[in-house]
């Protein structure tokens, strides 16, 4: 080879910086040296992962985040995944709609319709059909207008529609959005639900359009499965944390980063830089990107691994049949270890709503309720079937510290219609004078949050490729 090989340095090592370093160290043309920078002491994508013991005597590795992928929206996960020989496996969940203040379910949702939804303890049968019938109606109607009146987007309209305005434009009943979307929503973007009503409409309607119907999946394993096929013989250097990104005037760039153990300073000079970090990291260490960056806002939320079972709010029970718990006839755990093919369980909780009683009610009531109702917080907790563990995002009430066994931070990068406007700008925009390119002066960007969709894993790997392919390399299909 006669070229020298142009040095990359990766700042972050979640699912976006390794697979950004893999498909540059795999080069056909050899042309890159790469080096990952990880704040942390061991690989970000599987740190918080956790090996449970089985009920049959083996460990069984736990992602947490759960790191699911929904068929329909993980095109290019899949697709990385495949290639390395990773396999998955199908999880169904029933999704039960809680009070914070109140024991049992209110609703339960049957993930991509793999079954009829459950009637809720203490719930008539009548009521339960009642509620179905008007739950399945105005999403029949929330599901049409999608389609038939999209949501506003800049491109077209000047201007993107925040869900908060769609909803209120096709006169989605507001118990519909506050007792059943939002938190539904909020298992997936993990946030509360007035920062969730600021995304784009359009967000949503992409994720609904290309899931509906589709089942979950996980990798079987766990995560540190890609992870450690995706870093295999790439040099990295843990408790790196990177403190600053500066252009020298010979064309390089100077990357500046610290031990986050011994306080050690270093200095590095490279040709490239791969930012795989969230955009309140890089307005931080890159300036050049601090007024965009700032503008995207992020949340820094806490996943705890526990058996607290008084943050449960579904029906206690005594033992008895299989599968009952959502029936109240038997108990939490022993629910998920009696049926390890079973559905997982996942508890939507939301702080208490200022009515009460159950949905029925409230919509022979009208169905108006005053706006501050939707400024509350979905929790979620996900009965882990069969190890008996919950995983609960966004605690809203204290856990017994004894009954906890992790408590892992994350940083959540939300979307706005002005963060959208920022990213889209960045990296699919027509190049306008002064405005900053995904790759000038050889800084390139990439993450979950790296494209025009939610924030998610695809957006890690398709925006990883985007770089791979800015700087010439052929990515596979
Ligand atoms: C609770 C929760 C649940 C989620 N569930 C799902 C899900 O089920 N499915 C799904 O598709 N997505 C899910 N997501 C979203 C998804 O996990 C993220 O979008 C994705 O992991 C982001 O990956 P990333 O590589 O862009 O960044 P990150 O994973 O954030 O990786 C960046 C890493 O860079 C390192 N770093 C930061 N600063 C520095 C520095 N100065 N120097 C060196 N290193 C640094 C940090 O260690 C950090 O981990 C979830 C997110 C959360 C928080």
């Amino acid at each position: 080879m006669s070229e020298k090989k142009q040095s990359v340095a990766i700042v972050g090592s979640g699912l976006a910086g390794l697979t950004a370093a893999r498909l540059l160290a795999d080069d056909p043309a050899g042309r890159y040296d790469v080096h990952i920078y990880e704040i942390g002491p061991t690989p970000s994508f599987a740190a918080a992962s956790l090996s449970l013991p089985h009920p049959s005597g083996h460990t069984e590795p736990v992602d947490i985040p759960m790191r699911a992928l929904s068929a329909g929206y993980y095109d290019r996960v899949f697709a990385l995944y495949r290639r390395f020989g990773v396999q998955f496996r199908k999880l169904d969940f029933l999704f039960a709609f809680t009070r914070q203040d109140s024991s049992g379910s209110y609703f339960i949702h049957a993930s991509g319709n793999h079954r009829f939804p459950p009637k809720p303890t203490g719930k008539s049968w009548l009521s339960h059909l009642w509620d179905l019938l008007c739950v399945a109606l105005v999403y029949a109607w929330y599901a049409a207008c999608l389609q038939y009146f999209p949501p506003h987007v800049a491109e077209t309209h000047g201007t993107t529609e925040s869900l908060r305005q769609y909803t209120e434009r096709v006169w989605l009943p507001t118990w519909f959005t506050a007792d059943f979307l939002l938190p539904l929503l909020s298992s997936v973007t993990t946030c509360p639900h007035e920062t969730l009503l600021e995304y784009p409409a359009v967000d949503f309607a992409g994720y609904k359009t290309r899931t509906a119907g589709k089942g979950h999946y996980v990798v079987d394993g766990g995560v540190g499965n890609i992870q450690s096929r995706l870093m295999y013989g790439i040099p990295t250097t843990f408790n790196a944390m990177v403190t600053s990104i500066t252009h020298l005037p010979s064309g390089k760039i100077e990357l500046s980063w610290k031990n986050t153990k011994s306080g050690e300073e270093h200095l590095e000079t490279v040709d490239k830089v791969i930012l795989a970090i969230n955009p309140s990291v890089i307005a931080r260490i890159y300036p050049t990107l601090a007024p965009q960056m700032e503008k995207i806002p992020c949340l820094d939320l806490e996943v705890v691994a526990h058996t607290d079972e008084s943050l449960i709010n579904l029906m206690p029970a005594s033992g008895g049949e299989s599968g009952a718990l959502l029936e109240g006839k038997m108990s939490i755990r022993a629910a998920a270890a009696l049926e390890p093919n079973e559905a997982h369980i996942v508890q939507l909780r939301t702080t208490t709503v200022p009515t009460s009683g159950h949905m029925s009610s409230r919509i022979l009531r009208g169905g108006k309720q005053p706006r501050e109702e939707l400024s509350h917080i979905t929790e979620s907790t996900h009965i882990h079937n069969p190890t008996n563990v919950f995983f609960t995002t966004i605690p809203l009430s204290p856990i017994d510290s004894s009954l906890e066994s992790s408590r892992a931070k994350f940083t959540r990068v939300l979307r706005t219609a002005e963060s959208r406007s920022i990213v889209n700008s960045i990296f699919h925009g027509e190049r306008r004078e002064k405005e900053w390119k995904n790759g000038d002066g050889g800084v390139w960007l990439c993450g979950g949050w790296c494209w025009d969709g939610m924030v998610l894993l695809e957006g890690c790997v398709v925006s990883a490729e985007e770089v791979a392919r800015g700087l010439g390399v052929v990515v596979p299909n």
